[in-house]
């Protein structure tokens, strides 16, 4: 809003403006022409007014003849004259008179009484020629000052600029002076020849006319000496010289004959004479109007011509505005229009999306969708196809308004399929014959244009829209819809792949064996396969400490070893025996990942686990006695080969026990068998107790001999080991009643101690401990007897 009384006040303004500098230039140029045409008319009038002058001058100048005073000839041709110029005033008096109508501001009621005073001094006959003098002369004085106040009234006087004051005061005031001064010369001189005297009056007035004369002109040459244009100047100067000297024979006349009697010259001839002069005035009279006339009329035609330019230019800035204004008012509609529609388009953006965000699945999203188009674009039916890359098909996820739609779609099967294969537009409009009625609640639709648009994604078909429209071509027209159909094609999408990854999550967490711990070893989550595996639900073991699944048998080394590369930001994999629930053991191979901040501070563990359960029993089977559950000859053969490049590796001294149960033959003959063998189980078990460290290995070796390797700081501490396998196998008090030399069941062991120094070979190893198990039996059996084991 108060956008819009911005503009409208600077619009406002702009005209305002705009037409008041053009008003006021127009009407300065209107007044300057008005008043350059009253300075035009003012000249014509004055002329015609001089001319009228020059017939009553001329008329007085007759006056003063008689019949008597002239020759027949030439009294006619004076009557003549008289009647011709009587006529010819009365002609300018019709003139004078039409100029009440032409110029009424400069004509006033003056010009009528100086007329009919005119017009009964010219009908008078028989009058004085004194008396008649006089009256002629009062009107031309009259008539001279009207003509000198014209220049007043027409402003030729007041505002003439330039040079021209001077042309109009020689014009309006010394040449019709000196005019009239000649013309009362005229009939004054004509008077004093015909009556061939003069008195003092007469001869005064004479004189004081020629001084005056001298007077006049004098003042013409002063004026024209002011005029600035030379040309003019000289061109009137010469004129003037012409006049003055016109003007100087004629009173040498006047000298000679009047004043001096000296010469004699007929009076009709010193009338023609100055008549003569009085012309030549008079022409210069007219050149001087004209060029006047000529100045005042090129500045109309120049003023005419400003003024038309002016419009021309005022109009063009009038017009110029206006459009302006037009393409200002123009774009801030469409601003305000488009505006307008982003706003629209913007809110139905957010609505769209707030109402997808509340959908869960894709046919919740889909059916939004047709709802929004069928809002926002009038759709009167619509549905939406999804494309499913596995089988290459189209699936209806939701219609609008409609239930004629095939659930499933085929690529390139009919309008729908078509637009899945060539991913473009198509525009169908509907014959009456072809159009499908349905009912949308209580009104029955006919949609006459359907619209299939292809939902693209990445350059892929996702899926097909179809939009009916009520009205024949109506399109979309919207620069938006494509936003709307990427933003519902993105949510699709997004619930598609949802869908797919909420399969995957479950399946992993079905089949994969996954924990997750905090830095300090805590359960933070673990997978189902998880649960299954260790036996504790997610509420028991979630909170705990992950050591809660360890097996006591796995040695504390492989867990500290752990820690170490984990705590250092390493992926640890190892193979792990653990405890379920249960209490029984299973087999991991886990690989465990340290997760950690931008800083590479470590946050916490993901451990992705096997279960290699099965794998570690079929291994066992092979390294495992059956009957003892110790490790068989094989294991045997190839791990104290390990150990002992191990122990060489690692700076460790190794221990090898060669053991034998003595006179077992005997026992198995005297108690049978089958008690040798639970013996046999029994006598492992103690073994196994006792030999339980990280690197300690139990052996069956073969039939009652066993075998076990451990490693040992020094020889006395692998020496007592030994000596307390012996007492314990002897304090388990197993009756013997056939031994030769004891009661109950004892063995014999043969020991090497086997320094990381030694260089020996294996074989060599195990058959001087051999012979060291020999000796001891020779030496009465129930003993530890050492090997010489040399460097
Ligand atoms: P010595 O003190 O010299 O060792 O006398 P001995 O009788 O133990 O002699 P020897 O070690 O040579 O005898 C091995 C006997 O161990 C033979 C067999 O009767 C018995 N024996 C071997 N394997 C098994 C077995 O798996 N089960 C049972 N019950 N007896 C076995
Ligand atoms: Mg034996
Ligand atoms: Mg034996």
């Amino acid at each position: 809003m108060q956008k819009i009384s911005k503009i409208v006040i600077l619009i406002l303004f702009l005209i305002g403006g705009t037409l008041f500098l053009f008003n006021n230039f127009i009407n300065n140029y209107n007044n300057e022409i008005e008043k350059t045409q009253y300075k035009i008319d003012g000249i014509e009038f004055a002329q015609k007014i001089q001319k009228f002058i020059l017939k009553i001058q001329k008329l007085r100048g007759y006056s003063q003849f008689d019949q008597f005073s002239v020759d027949d000839a030439g009294y006619k041709s004076i009557l003549n004259s008289v009647e011709l110029i009587k006529a010819d005033a009365k002609k300018d008096i019709q003139d004078i008179r039409a100029l009440k109508e032409l110029y009424p501001s400069l004509y006033d009621g003056g010009y009528d009484y100086v007329i009919d005073d005119v017009k009964l001094i010219m009908d008078s006959s028989s009058e004085d020629k004194i008396v008649m003098y006089q009256k002629y002369t009062y009107a031309i004085e009259e008539l001279k000052e009207k003509a000198y106040y014209l220049g007043f009234k027409s402003k030729l006087l007041l505002e003439a600029d330039g040079d021209k004051y001077f042309f109009v005061e020689i014009m309006l005031k010394h040449l019709p002076n000196l005019i009239e001064v000649i013309g009362k010369i005229r009939a004054k001189t004509s008077k004093a020849i015909l009556d061939e005297s003069a008195d003092n009056e007469l001869l005064y007035t004479i004189k004081n006319n020629c001084l005056l004369c001298e007077e006049h002109i004098k003042l013409i040459y002063k004026t024209i000496n002011e005029i600035h244009d030379d040309v003019e100047k000289t061109r009137l100067l010469s004129q003037l010289e012409n006049i003055s000297s016109e003007t100087q024979k004629m009173q040498e006349y006047v000298k000679n004959t009047v004043l001096l009697h000296d010469a004699k010259i007929e009076a009709l001839e010193f009338f023609k004479i100055s008549t003569n002069v009085i012309d030549k005035m008079f022409i210069l009279y007219s050149i001087n109007a004209e060029f006047l006339n000529q100045k005042l009329n090129k500045k109309l035609d120049e003023l005419k011509k400003t003024k038309l330019y002016g419009t021309i230019i005022g109009a063009f800035v009038v017009l110029l505005i206006f459009i302006t204004i037009a393409s200002m008012v123009r774009s801030y509609m469409l601003y305000a229009k488009s505006e307008k529609k982003i706003k629209n388009n913007l809110t139905s953006i957010i609505n769209l999306k707030n109402d997808l965000e509340k959908c869960k699945t894709i046919e919740e999203i889909a059916s939004s969708s047709l709802y929004f188009f069928a809002n926002k674009f009038g759709v009167i039916q619509g549905a939406i196809y999804i494309f499913d890359e596995e089988n290459n098909k189209l699936y209806l996820a939701s219609s609008y308004a409609t239930n004629k739609m095939k659930p499933i779609v085929e690529l390139g099967e009919g309008i729908i399929g078509e637009v899945g294969v060539q991913k473009k537009i198509i525009h169908t409009d509907l014959n009456d014959d072809k159009k499908i009625k349905f009912r949308m609640e209580a009104i029955t639709a006919e949609p006459s244009n359907i619209c299939t648009i292809p939902l693209i994604s990445y350059d892929k078909i996702f899926g097909v829209l179809q939009l009916g429209f009520l009205k024949k071509h109506e399109n979309i027209h919207n620069e938006d819809f494509a936003y709307f159909i990427d933003m519902i094609i993105g949510f699709l999408r997004d619930a598609k792949y949802l869908d797919t990854n909420k399969e995957y999550i479950e399946l992993i967490d079905k089949y994969v064996i996954t924990s997750k711990t905090n830095k300090k070893g805590i359960i933070t989550e673990v997978s189902d396969a998880f649960t299954k595996i260790s036996g504790y639900s997610k509420k028991e073991i979630i909170g705990k400490s992950h050591s809660i699944v360890a097996h006591p048998d796995t040695p504390k080394e492989l867990y500290k070893n752990m820690w170490e590369i984990i705590l250092s930001g390493k992926i640890y994999k190892g193979e792990i025996k653990n405890l379920n629930k249960s209490g029984a053991e299973y087999w991991i191979e886990t690989t465990i990942t340290p997760k950690t901040d931008k800083y590479s501070n470590i946050l916490g563990f993901s451990a992705i686990i096997r279960d290699i359960t099965d794998k570690k029993r079929i291994e066992e089977y092979s390294i495992t006695d059956a009957l003892t559950g110790l490790y068989n000859r094989r294991f045997f053969d190839t791990n104290f080969n390990k150990e002992y490049k191990i122990s060489k590796r690692d700076n460790k001294n190794l221990v090898l026990l060669i053991i034998d149960i003595d006179y077992f033959k005997q026992y198995n003959d005297y108690y049978g068998h089958q008690k040798g063998d639970e013996i046999l189980k029994l006598v492992s078990l103690s073994m196994k107790s006792l030999f339980k460290r990280a690197n300690d290995y139990v052996y069956r070796l073969g039939g009652e001999e066993f075998g076990i390797s451990f490693y040992t700081n020094d020889k006395e501490s692998a020496l007592k080991r030994a000596e307390s396998l012996r007492k314990n196998i002897e304090h388990l008090k197993i009756e013997h009643a056939s031994s030769e030399i004891s009661g109950y069941l004892s063995i014999s062991i043969g020991i090497s101690f086997i320094p990381k120094e030694c260089a020996m070979e294996v074989n060599e190893i195990y058959n001087i401990t051999d012979k060291a198990l020999y000796r001891a039996k020779n030496k009465g059996r129930n003993r530890v007897e050492e090997a010489s084991i040399s460097l």
